[in-house]
């Protein structure tokens, strides 16, 4: 039985809030999140059990949402790295798998898809911001965009009910690629390398990895907006997500509620060092794979980095350098976690 009181508190809190930092596309997903939840209540699905049997946490406001893994930088890049062995490898099939389900957005059509990819050998992979591509020696590109719970995957999915998009393969160890997406936000499409500069890489700032202290003050260093806000504008900065912006400004020791225009060059620098730190460690790791359990490598295994969270979803849990409790606020719709002893507060926000 699920608690009225989390029904309402769920999606009302994401289906009305309005917030000038939010991009419209991230709104529309927003709504579209939200209305999804309302189609799918009265069949309340295994896949969140946890949220419905946790009250405690689950209807406290809008953090339900956060607990939906979101692949960052560094899922996205484990996953890429992941499938590298299917380099070399020459696509025979491009498939969509049947699915009862609302299809995931492929294009162009499967026809066009499969005369422009079959016979074409996989030359790269690469990763842009928070997508997979696969570079063909026709110089085209199959840009896997994982959004909210798609991934790559070598090995068999968690299952087959969201299997969506399949790249049949020989000459390598491998003979399929899979895309998996458990909501279908995600998407695939072949692009050109001129339709993929224009699309996806001019609308990119740089990759996160590649950051530092003035290239950030240079791009966002004007802004009014709030830093944790800041840094997840992928125009801006390319990979850091919701998750990984909490542990980057806990560690930088910068509240997040500081605007952005108001940090010193001193600060600018710690931020840029601690994101290529942070994301970089969680690489090592592979990943954060969350109490929703739905991101996985390439191999279908957990990430690990989650148990090194030092801050993001532990509200009142002891801050690991001062022990103080780490505290939760909501910053455009999204889970901001942080210490107010160890990132002092801003005089004005
Ligand atoms: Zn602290």
């Amino acid at each position: 039985m699920v608690p009225r009181g989390l029904r309402i508190g769920y999606f009302t809190s994401h289906a009305t809030g309005r917030n000038g930092d939010l991009a419209s596309k991230d709104r529309n997903e927003m709504g579209r999140f939200a209305g999804e939840w309302l189609s799918g209540l009265l069949v309340v699905t295994t896949e969140f059990r946890h949220i419905v049997t946790t009250p405690k946490t689950c209807c406290q406001d809008s953090s339900s949402k956060d607990r939906l893994t979101v692949p960052e930088l560094p899922e996205v890049e484990t996953m890429r790295r992941g499938i590298l062995p299917i380099v070399g490898s020459r696509i025979i099939g491009v498939q969509r798998p049947r699915c009862r389900l609302k299809p995931i957005a492929v294009s162009p059509a499967m026809a066009t898809f499969r005369r422009r990819t079959i016979g074409q050998r996989i030359d790269d992979v690469q990763r842009i911001g928070k997508r997979v591509i696969v570079r063909l020696t026709s110089d085209d590109a199959i840009v896997f965009e994982p959004r909210m719970t798609g991934l790559v995957l070598l090995a068999d999915p968690p299952n087959l009910q969201h299997l969506r998009f399949q790249l049949d393969l020989a000459d390598a160890d491998h003979d399929r690629l899979l895309f998996w997406d458990r909501r279908g936000l995600g998407n695939v499409t072949l692009l050109s390398p001129e339709e993929l500069a224009v699309r996806i890489q001019e609308k990119l700032g740089p990759d996160a990895l590649t950051v530092d202290g003035s290239m950030l003050r240079q791009r966002l260093g004007a802004s009014q907006r709030a830093i944790k806000v800041a840094l997840l504008d992928q125009h801006a900065v390319a990979g850091i997500g919701n998750l990984y912006a909490s542990e980057i400004l806990f560690l930088a020791k910068v509240h997040p509620q500081k605007r952005c225009h108001s940090l010193t060059r001193k600060q600018w620098d710690a931020i840029a060092e601690r994101i290529v730190e942070v994301l970089n460690e969680a690489i090592r790791y592979e990943g954060s794979t969350l109490s929703d359990g739905t991101y996985r490598n390439a191999l279908n295994k957990e990430g690990g980095y989650q148990n090194q969270h030092r801050v993001y979803d532990r509200e009142n849990l002891p801050c690991p350098q001062c022990r103080s409790p780490i505290v939760r606020i909501v910053q455009s719709q999204r889970s901001t976690f942080f210490c107010a002893k160890c990132q002092r507060r801003p005089r004005s926000t």
